[in-house]
């Protein structure tokens, strides 16, 4: 039995929630049904038919293709940015503000880092432009590979049946 309802979930997901029932949500321990839930809510906010089976991050999520049951990186417009186990960043738009005029557009004047020791490297959709990460690396550091989510070991915790193609 779920300890939360479909509605709170999805409010969590809208960022709507009331603090009180967030603060509980998180001092509990997880409930069986959340992640159904969770995957539910995300579904239903996206513009695909995919399954959507984990979220990396707002409007970002690991999905299972429909047509073909590979396991991929899709942004919420339906934007495939390919296989889960590589890097989704390489696929994005990459803006970098490298440039005192480029951190000025975000920053007041003197406030923005020394773009020799730090540079923001913006990561957006390239179908419907929205921004999915940002970084702040050195100029000379590789592009981060935030996370490469163990879905075998992660379905199994789940005691779910895994997709096909993991
Ligand atoms: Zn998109």
């Amino acid at each position: 039995m779920s300890t939360y309802t479909k509605k709170q979930v999805a409010d969590l997901v809208k960022g709507d929630l009331d603090w009180d029932t967030v603060h509980l949500m998180l001092s509990m321990p997880k409930d069986n049904d959340r992640y159904k839930l969770y995957m539910e809510v995300l579904n239903e906010n996206v513009d695909y038919d995919d399954k959507v089976i984990l979220a990396l991050g707002p409007r970002l999520n690991v999905v299972e293709r429909k047509a073909d049951q590979e396991i991929v990186v899709m942004c919420d417009c339906g934007h495939d940015f390919g296989d889960y186990r590589k890097n989704w960043k390489l696929n994005a738009l990459i803006y970098v503000r490298d440039s005192e005029e480029k951190m000025e557009q975000i920053y007041p004047a003197i406030m923005a880092p020394d773009t020799n020791w730090q540079v923001y490297r913006e990561y957006y959709c390239p179908s419907c432009g929205i921004q999915h990460d940002v970084e702040a690396p050195t100029p000379w550091y590789p592009v981060m590979h935030d996370i490469q989510p163990d879905l075998k070991t992660f379905f199994e915790w789940l005691e779910m049946p895994a997709p096909a193609k993991i």
